[in-house]
C-alpha cells in the first residue's frame, strides 16, 4: 500500500456573535483538514489545531511531498520519518502542529484499511460511553454585570440540558474572576466545575485565584501559568488544593515530559491535533502514566478531533486503577460551531452530555465532501 495523494482543506466559518477568553476575542473559526489517500482509494481524514494558512503550507510545501509511495499503515515509522525531517529547525509549533493532522489522517486510513476503530487499534475500548463536560461561558464585550448574569444564565442552560460538569473561563480580572466562581457554585451546587485562565495569572494571582476555587469545590484549575515556567506549576500545587491541568500548548513526549516531571501538574491535556497526533499522544500518555497523572485532551475544534478525543478517552488505562471506572471525561465546545456540526454525513453521536464510542472503522465519522465545499477558503493536492 503507497500513499498516493495529501489533500489540504482550509475551512472558515465567520461567527455571528464574537467571543473571547483571557487572550482574545474570535471573530471568525478556521481549521484545516488533511486528507491522504491510498493507491487502493482507501481515505483518511485528520485536522490540525492552529493558524490554518500556516499549516496548509507546511504540509503542501514541505511534509506532503516526502509522504508520497510510502507506506501509510506505518503510522510510527512515518511520525518519526516526519521528525527527522523537520528536526532540525523545527522540533515543535507549527511543524509539529502540521504533523498532528497527518498523523490524525493516517490512524483514520489505517483504520479503515484494516476494518479497525481508532480505539481497538490504540489497543482496545475500557469504555463504550464517556461523559462530556461542556465548556462555554466566553467573554462578551459587555459591562462585567450584565456579562456575569450572561454567564450564570449560559451555564445554567447547560446544567438543564443534562451536563454535570461544565467549564468557565477566569482570567479576566481578579476582582471578576473571583465574583464569577463564587456566583456560578451558588447557581449551580451540586455540578462539576473547572475554571480556566489560559495563562493568564502569575504566580500570586494563580494561588489567589486558586484559594477561591478550593473554596467553592472546583473540580480542576485549568492553565492557571504559563507553560514556561514548569517549576512555578508546583509552587502553586504546594499553596493550593485544587488539581492543577494543563498541556493544551504542550506538544510531544518531550514538552511533557518537561512539563509533567516537577509533579505540579495532576491532569495532562495534549490536544491530539496539536501534540503530535494520535502516536504522540500515545505516548504522552505513557509519560503520564510512568508519573501517575491522568491525561485529558484538550478538545477544541471539528468532529474529527473530537472523534479522536474520544477514541483516546475511550482506550485510556486510569491511574491508579479501580473496580469503578471514573475520570474519563470528554471536553465538548458549546459555542457554535457549523465546522464542528454541519460537516459530517456521520457524526459522533452525542446524546445529551454523554458521548458514545464510535466502534466503525478509523475515526468512525465521515466527511460530507459537498458540505465543506461553502466553507472553502482553499485547497491543495499533491500527488
Ligand atoms: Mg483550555
Amino acid at each position: 500500500m503507497k500513499i498516493d495523494c495529501i489533500r489540504t482543506h482550509h475551512l472558515r466559518d465567520e461567527l455571528d456573535e464574537p467571543f473571547g477568553f483571557s487572550q482574545w476575542s474570535y471573530s471568525t473559526r478556521n481549521t484545516l483538514w488533511v486528507e491522504i489517500v491510498a493507491d487502493d482509494g482507501t481515505t483518511g481524514w485528520g485536522e490540525c489545531y492552529g493558524p490554518a494558512e500556516v499549516y496548509q503550507a507546511a504540509i503542501t510545501s514541505f511534509y506532503a511531498p516526502r509522504l508520497l509511495g510510502l507506506d501509510p499503515l506505518a503510522t510510527d515509522r512515518l511520525w518519526h520519518n516526519m521528525w527527522q525531517w523537520s528536526l532540525d529547525f523545527a522540533r515543535g509549533g507549527i511543524m509539529m502542529g502540521a504533523m498532528s493532522g497527518i498523523d490524525m489522517a493516517l490512524w483514520d486510513l489505517k483504520g479503515k484499511s484494516l476494518g479497525m476503530s481508532v480505539s481497538e487499534l490504540m489497543g482496545g475500548r475500557y469504555r463504550k460511553s464517556i461523559p462530556c463536560y461542556a465548556t462555554g461561558m466566553y467573554f462578551k464585550d459587555m459591562p462585567e454585570g450584565a456579562l456575569l448574569d450572561s454567564l450564570v444564565a449560559e451555564a445554567v442552560g447547560y446544567r438543564e440540558q443534562g451536563f454535570k460538569a461544565l467549564k468557565i473561563k477566569v482570567g479576566k480580572n481578579l476582582d471578576f474572576d473571583s465574583r464569577q466562581i463564587a456566583a456560578m457554585r451558588e447557581a449551580l451546587p451540586d455540578a462539576m466545575l473547572m475554571a480556566d485562565s489560559n495563562h493568564a495569572y502569575d504566580l500570586p494571582e494563580a494561588i489567589r485565584i486558586g484559594h477561591v476555587l478550593d473554596e467553592h469545590g472546583f473540580a480542576w484549575f485549568e492553565e492557571p501559568l504559563s507553560p514556561e515556567y514548569e517549576t512555578q506549576f508546583r509552587q502553586l500545587h504546594n499553596k493550593i488544593g485544587v488539581p492543577i491541568a494543563t498541556g493544551e500548548c504542550e506538544q510531544t513526549r518531550y514538552g511533557f515530559r518537561r512539563l509533567l516531571s516537577p509533579g505540579g501538574v495532576q491532569i495532562a491535556q495534549p490536544d491530539i491535533a496539536y501534540c503530535g497526533g494520535i502516536s504522540e499522544a500515545l505516548k504522552i500518555r505513557t509519560i503520564a502514566s510512568s508519573l501517575g497523572v491522568n491525561v485529558i485532551p484538550h478538545c477544541w475544534g471539528t468532529m474529527l478531533n473530537l472523534a479522536a478525543a474520544t477514541h483516546f478517552l475511550a482506550s485510556g488505562y486510569r491511574e491508579p486503577g479501580r473496580a469503578e471506572d471514573g475520570g474519563a471525561i470528554l471536553e465538548l465546545d458549546r459555542t457554535p460551531n457549523p465546522l464542528r456540526d454541519e460537516l459530517f454525513e456521520t457524526a459522533v453521536e452525542i446524546d445529551r452530555a454523554t458521548v458514545h464510542v464510535p466502534t466503525a472503522p478509523g475515526l468512525g465519522v465521515i466527511v460530507n465532501r459537498s458540505a465543506i465545499e461553502s466553507f472553502r477558503v482553499k485547497k491543495t493536492e499533491i500527488r
